[in-house]
């Protein structure tokens, strides 16, 4: 349920809607925008029915919010949120880039794409250290020492660095390396595992599940901001259908439906949606297009040796080729892409 206070409604009046719906046990989200104030309550509101809020002083009205999911709900935060990892921004008027190996896989190959990927403009690399391979034979990641060499890049460049976390032993190390936690797509409905990264505070990448619908995906992201971890964007990867010409098939209409239903930064990972390099670019322009906050995308020094994804990996100057041309999708779309300095 949320409370609309009326345009300028006094800060004393919010603070008597607030206090009457605490006095009850219930949670209590404020929403300021420029003009109006959304009291956010959730909780089970017939606990309320003693009192008629909407007679308080202030109060324009009331209006249920019928979906499962709150915080994350744009009807409790109207506004697009932006979110920070460390110094870059994603939300609204940028495009950040997320790129780098599917895998970290060596010192050497790592930084050399770190470099790589900063200087071509991307701001966040990317790597996995835990890897959720399909089998327990493929390469399963280096774990801690791969953490330490994404620390290592994230000291040389300045660039921020995200990591995909599979177990809640994984969040406690990872937390001690990276800026951002991924939470990939096996592994979105995860329960345990969303709280954990809710309670770590650290932002988090959240992807979509291989056939996740839209509002399973939102209940998920609520999971981490019941936490009390606000710093979530969503990633819409690709999912299960009946095509075969792809590894799957990129929802680009997520792009738009998330930004209606939720406050919540969106980007698109065309990598791991199509599974083929050649694709990469013409989903990265459709993505930004249709409105995302930014994208990831997998880059490596040699893709036909990568110990995985090299298929879709793009090499350092098909990623320069691709940064050139998105700066006027990126213009056009009214977003800038924000290349960290040297
Ligand atoms: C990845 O980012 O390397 C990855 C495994 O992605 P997803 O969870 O989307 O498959
Ligand atoms: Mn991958």
């Amino acid at each position: 349920m949320i409370v609309i206070m009326k345009p300028g409604a006094p800060p004393e009046a919010v603070r008597q809607v607030s206090a009457a719906i605490e006095s009850k046990g219930l949670q209590v989200h404020l929403s300021e925008g420029k003009e109006v104030t959304i009291v956010g309550v959730v909780g089970d509101k017939s606990l309320l029915s003693g009192f008629n809020l909407e007679l308080f002083d202030g109060v324009d009205k009331i209006l249920a919010v019928t979906e499962s999911y709150k915080l994350v709900n744009r009807k409790f935060h109207p506004q697009p949120s932006t979110v920070m990892v460390g110094d870059v921004a994603i939300g609204p008027g940028s495009l950040t880039v997320m790129a780098g190996p599917c895998a970290v896989e060596s010192r050497e190959q790592l930084l050399e794409t770190a470099r790589a990927v900063k200087k071509a403009g991307a701001t966040i690399l990317r790597g996995g250290a835990y890897k959720p391979r399909t089998s327990p034979y493929s390469f399963q990641g280096l774990e801690e020492i791969g953490l330490g060499y994404m620390k290592e890049a994230r000291e040389e460049t300045g660039l921020r660095v995200v990591c995909e976390v599979t177990s809640e032993r994984a969040i406690e190390t990872a937390s001690r390396y990276v800026d951002m936690l991924q939470i990939g797509a096996r592994n979105m409905q995860n329960f345990e595992l969303l709280k954990e990264a809710g309670k770590s505070g650290i932002p988090v990448l959240l992807k979509r599940g291989l056939a996740a619908t839209i509002d399973e995906w939102l209940n998920a992201a609520e999971y981490i901001i019941s936490e009390g971890n606000p710093h979530i964007v969503l990633c819409e990867r690709g999912i299960r259908t009946f095509e075969t010409s792809t590894r799957n098939t990129l929802d680009l209409s997520a792009i738009p439906v998330i930004k209606v239903k939720s406050h919540l930064p969106i980007i698109a990972d065309p990598s791991h949606a199509t599974g083929v390099r050649d694709y990469v670019a013409p989903l990265s322009k459709a993505a930004v297009a249709a409105g995302a906050d930014g994208l990831m995308v997998e880059v490596h020094p040699d893709p036909s040796k990568a110990l995985s994804d090299g298929p879709q990996s793009l090499t350092f100057p098909a990623f320069e080729g691709l940064m050139g041309e998105l700066g006027d999708y990126a213009a056009l779309a009214g977003r800038e892409i924000q290349a960290k300095r040297p």
